[in-house]
């Protein structure tokens, strides 16, 4: 009994563990394909501005946030979209 309910918490902290390390490979995932979709945006000379507006990123917010495809403005503006 005593072993059986040690096995369960092994098997709940590795399903958590497993379940940290997919969320971790996602997140990773996405950094990836920002940083490539930067790169050809690069490439084809729209890096840097923004996909709503189509203003100038500012270079401030481009070092912060190399991948960025909005200026902050926007990006609010996009987040409070989604959270709505
Ligand atoms: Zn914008």
């Amino acid at each position: 009994m005593r072993a059986k309910a040690k096995s369960t918490q092994h098997y709940r902290r590795l399903r958590e563990l497993a379940a940290l390390a997919a969320s971790d490979r996602r997140r990773q995932l996405r950094r990836t394909n920002e940083a490539v979709e930067a790169l050809e945006r690069v490439s084809s000379g729209s890096y840097g501005v923004c996909r709503e507006c189509s203003r100038r990123i500012p270079a401030a917010r481009l070092r912060a946030k190399p991948e960025a495809t909005r200026c902050l403005e926007c990006q609010l503006e996009h987040e409070r979209n989604r959270a709505a």
